[in-house]
């Protein structure tokens, strides 16, 4: 059969179903195919991720993405958003930091609230506060269920008239792209949605993409005793953190500063008991009696300045990219696919100001900074 889309989608993660969603949403009449290589996502940051939610960014245009996105998780109840709250422990060494950026994001409008030591141990009794001296917290933030969230985006786009091509995009020319399958698909609008596969993607029709994979590890562990309430997202000032999970186990995140680039998956137990468990376990002591029950890795999509890329490309008309979001796409996958669909259907963003989240920042090399990435 020869398909041919009017917007044809590479990549069927949670990004490219948000985009086909929104802009059926929207009223788009056209025929949108998603073409995704892997139906088991096997290897999809989007099944992978920890699933936090927080409004609490540097930039506006990063508060105000993810506050579209709460707002359609709280109409998604597949998503299972737990807006338990987002809680950066403040010790004497970074509780200036903090204060700088309680202030900063509620300029921008960000709900937030610096907290005394008794509030942080009411909201967290077992935690050890000695050398705590508060913490910041998000109230409406939390976390979602990854791969319900992506099946949620998936199941409204395919309701609403999208078609999911099973194939693999081998080669990208203007207005067609070619795959496996498939052979030759014609298509009006060609957007790239391939996650930390965008690069690679990008090079399919030669053009320079910078997104490049970085493995991100999260272990999941069986808490000591049956726990009598969900963690919010508790982030130490390590740099481990960590959220609930059903059935009274939690998930434990740390990012490795000096993880390189790569496709790489899978966990590292020596990193669990020498990076995560130690300190971890002095924020926590209960914790010494965690049950290690799963470990694994996904790809963080990373770009030179850690922010995502929401544009068309220039120089090839018809060709769109939306990819690169750091290991943060998930919460703002929302309304990445408004401003997408916003895009191709008006030829400018509409519901939320994204220019600084251009294509071309890079060649300038005007890079966009937001300190709040972990
Ligand atoms: C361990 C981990 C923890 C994370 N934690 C969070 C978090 O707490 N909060 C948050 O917001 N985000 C988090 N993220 C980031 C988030 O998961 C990603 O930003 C988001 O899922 C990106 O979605 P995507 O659809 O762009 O990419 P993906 O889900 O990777 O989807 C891209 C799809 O493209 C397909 N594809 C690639 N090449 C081709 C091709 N040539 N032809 C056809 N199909 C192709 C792939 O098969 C894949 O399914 C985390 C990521 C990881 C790995």
């Amino acid at each position: 059969m020869t398909a041919s889309a009017d917007v044809l989608i590479i990549g069927g993660g949670v990004i490219g179903s948000s985009i086909a969603f929104n802009l059926l949403q929207d009223g788009f009449k056209g025929r949108i195919l998603v073409v995704e290589r892997d139906a088991s996502y096997q290897f999809a940051s989007s099944a992978l991720a920890m699933g936090g939610v927080r409004q609490q960014f540097m930039s506006a245009v990063n508060i105000r993405m993810v506050q579209y996105s709460l707002k359609v998780l709280q109409q998604f109840p597949q998503c299972q958003f737990r807006q338990r709250g987002y809680l950066f422990l403040a010790t004497e060494s970074n509780c200036e930091k903090l204060q700088h950026r309680y202030e900063t994001q509620r300029s921008l409008a960000a709900e937030c609230e610096m907290l005394g030591i008794a509030e942080v141990r009411r909201l967290v009794p077992e935690l050890r506060s000695d050398d705590l001296v508060g913490g910041l917290f998000g109230p409406k933030d939390g976390y979602i269920e990854p791969r319900a969230t992506l099946r949620a985006f998936r199941t409204r786009a395919e309701e609403l008239g999208a078609v999911y091509v099973s194939d693999e995009v081998r080669k990208i020319e203007k207005e067609c792209v070619y795959a496996n399958q498939s052979g030759r698909i014609p298509a009006g609008r060609i957007v790239i949605a391939a996650g930390a596969y965008s690069g690679a993607v990008g090079k399919l029709a030669a053009v320079d993409i910078p997104v490049a994979p970085v493995r991100q590890q999260l272990f999941r562990c069986a808490l000591p005793r049956p726990w009598p309430y969900e963690f919010p997202v508790v982030i130490d000032p390590g740099g481990v953190h960590w959220r609930s999970s059903p059935n009274d186990e939690i998930v434990i995140a740390k990012t490795d500063p000096d993880e390189p680039p790569g496709f790489r998956f899978g966990c590292d137990l020596d990193r669990f008991h020498h990076d995560f468990m130690p300190p971890i376990v002095h924020r926590l002591p209960e914790f010494r009696d965690l049950k290690l029950v799963f470990g694994w890795g996904g790809l963080y999509e990373m770009t030179p300045d850690h922010n995502g890329i929401i544009d068309r490309i220039p120089d090839i008309e018809g060709l769109y990219v939306a990819a690169g979001f750091s290991g943060h796409g998930l919460m703002m996958s929302a309304a990445t696919g408004k401003l997408m669909s916003e895009l191709i259907r008006t030829n400018k963003f509409e519901t939320i100001d994204a220019s600084v989240l251009s294509f071309s920042r890079f060649a300038r090399n005007e890079l966009f900074w937001d300190e709040a990435m972990i």
